[in-house]
C-alpha cells in the first residue's frame, strides 16, 4: 500500500463506485465488440473525466495529475479500452493545447474536450517516423493565410469520421531546420482534404480506434498553428512526458486488476484438497505480483506529484512507465498461470488483461524508447 493524502482515497473510492457501476459490467462486451463504447465514454464525461486537470472555468473537473492518475488507473482496472481512451483524450488531445495554446485557441478549443462533447486524439507517428518522431514526413507550407498540409499518420488513438474529433498533429513547416522545423497544428475532423483512412484491427484495447489519417492538400487557417513555428518538437516532447505517466497508470491499474482476480482465485480455486494459495508456488507468485505493484505505483504517483510540484519529471516519468508496463505484463501472465486452463478462456477478463497491457510497453514510445531517455537524461549528451 502506497501512504498517499487521505483526500486522495476518497476521490478514489467515488472512482472505484462509477467503475464498478459503470465500467466492469460492460468491459468485457466492449472487447467482444471490439467498438467505441459511446455510452461508457458518455458515463465518463458526466463524471468530469473527459476533463481532467483542465480547470473548472474552461469546463473541466480541475484536478490535479495524481487524481487523474488514479482514474486512469482504477478505470484500466476493470476496463483498458476506457483507460486508453481518457489518457490519449486528456494528456494527448487535450494537454497540448490547454498549456501551449494562445488565449483564444484555449477558449475556442478546449471547453469541448473537457465537456466530452469532442473527443481528443494527437496525431504524431507516421509509417516512416514511429519511435524516430523527428523523422516526420507530413508537410505543411504557409500559403498566404493559411498552410496546406499533405502525408499521412498510423495508430493514432480516439480517430474517428463518426464522431466529433479535434487533433493536435505534427508537421514539417521548415524542413532545412531538422526537429526545430516540425510544427503543431489543431485541426478538427471534417475538413475538407482530411480524413480516417484505415481503422486498426488490434490484439487488444479493442474498444478503442486506433487509425490512419490522411492529409491531401488540407487547407488549414494560419490560426490552428499550436504556438509559434518549429515548436512542435518540443511541444510532444513535454507532452509525452505527461503521456507516459497515464499510460504507466493504465499498466499499473491492468497490473492491479490481474492482482486482484489472482488473490481470489488463490483462496478459491481447491485443488489437493485445499486452496492453491496454500502453496508456497503460489503465494510467492502473489507475493512478487503484489510486490511489484506497489514499486510501480510508488513511481507513478512520484512522477505525478513531481509534475503537480513544477519539478523536472521527464525521467521519472520515463521509468514510472517502463517499470509498470513492465510488471503489468508480468502480473497478467503469473495471473493466467494461477488461473491455469481457466486464465486462457474468455470466460475470465485475464486473457484481454493479457492482451491490452502489451500496449503499454510500446505506445507513447517503447520500453526501448523509455530506456534511451532515462539514460540520456541521467548521462547527458557524449560525444
Ligand atoms: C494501440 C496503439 C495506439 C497508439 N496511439 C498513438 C497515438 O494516439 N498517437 C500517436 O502519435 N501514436 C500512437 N501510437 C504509436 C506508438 O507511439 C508507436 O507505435 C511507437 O512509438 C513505436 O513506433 P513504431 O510502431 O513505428 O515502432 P518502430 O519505431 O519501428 O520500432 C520497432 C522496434 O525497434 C525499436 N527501436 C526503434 N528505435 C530504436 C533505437 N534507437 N534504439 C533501440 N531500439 C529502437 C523499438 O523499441 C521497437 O522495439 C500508438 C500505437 C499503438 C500500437
Amino acid at each position: 500500500m502506497i501512504l498517499i493524502d487521505e483526500k486522495y482515497e476518497r476521490f478514489r473510492a467515488g472512482v472505484r463506485d462509477f467503475v464498478k457501476e459503470v465500467v466492469e459490467p460492460r468491459a468485457d462486451d466492449i472487447d467482444k465488440e471490439g467498438t467505441f463504447p459511446e455510452d461508457v465514454v458518455k458515463a465518463c464525461a458526466e463524471q468530469g473525466y473527459l476533463g481532467l486537470v483542465v480547470p473548472e472555468e474552461l469546463g473541466g473537473a480541475g484536478t490535479d495529475t495524481l487524481e487523474y492518475t488514479i482514474v486512469v488507473e482504477e478505470v484500466s482496472r476493470a476496463c483498458g479500452s476506457t483507460g486508453i481512451i481518457l489518457a490519449a483524450h486528456n494528456s494527448l488531445g487535450t494537454w497540448p493545447i490547454l498549456n501551449f495554446g494562445a488565449e483564444e485557441q484555449v477558449d475556442e478549443y478546449v471547453p469541448p474536450l473537457a465537456r466530452g462533447e469532442r473527443m481528443g486524439a494527437f496525431g504524431l507517428t507516421e509509417p516512416n517516423a514511429g519511435s524516430d518522431a523527428a523523422g516526420t514526413q507530413t508537410t505543411a507550407v504557409l500559403d498566404g493565410d493559411h498552410y496546406v498540409i499533405n502525408g499521412s499518420k498510423c495508430f493514432i488513438t480516439n480517430a474517428s469520421d463518426d464522431r466529433d474529433t479535434g487533433y493536435v498533429i505534427t508537421a514539417v513547416t521548415d524542413k532545412e531546420q531538422g526537429v526545430r522545423g516540425i510544427s503543431s497544428f489543431i485541426i478538427l475532423g471534417g475538413t475538407s482534404g482530411f480524413r480516417v483512412a484505415k481503422h486498426e484491427n488490434k490484439m487488444g484495447l479493442r474498444g478503442s480506434e486506433t487509425a490512419v489519417l490522411e492529409f491531401a492538400d488540407v487547407k488549414l487557417p494560419k490560426e490552428n498553428l499550436l504556438g509559434k513555428e518549429g515548436d512542435g518538437f518540443k511541444q510532444f516532447m513535454v507532452t509525452l512526458d505527461g503521456g507516459r505517466i497515464s499510460i504507466g497508470a493504465m499498466a499499473l491499474g491492468i497490473a492491479q486488476g490481474a492482482l486482484d482476480h489472482a488473490l481470489e482465485r488463490a483462496k478459491t480455486r481447491v485443488q489437493f484438497g485445499k486452496p492453491i494459495g496454500t502453496k508456497q508456488a503460489i503465494q510467492f507468485k502473489i507475493a512478487d505480483m503484489a510486490t511489484q505493484v506497489d514499486a510501480a505505483r510508488a513511481m507513478v504517483y512520484n512522477a505525478a506529484l513531481l509534475k503537480d510540484a513544477g519539478k523536472p519529471f521527464s525521467t521519472e516519468s520515463a521509468a514510472a512507465k517502463l517499470y509498470a508496463s513492465e510488471v503489468s505484463y508480468f502480473c497478467t501472465y503469473e495471473a493466467i498461470q494461477i488461473f491455469g486452463g481457466y486464465g486462457y478462456m474468455k470466460d475470465y477478463p485475464l486473457e484481454r488483461f493479457y492482451r491490452d497491457t502489451r500496449l503499454t510497453e510500446i505506445g507513447e514510445g517503447t520500453s526501448e524508447i523509455q530506456r534511451i531517455v532515462i539514460a540520456r537524461n541521467l548521462l547527458g549528451k557524449l560525444s
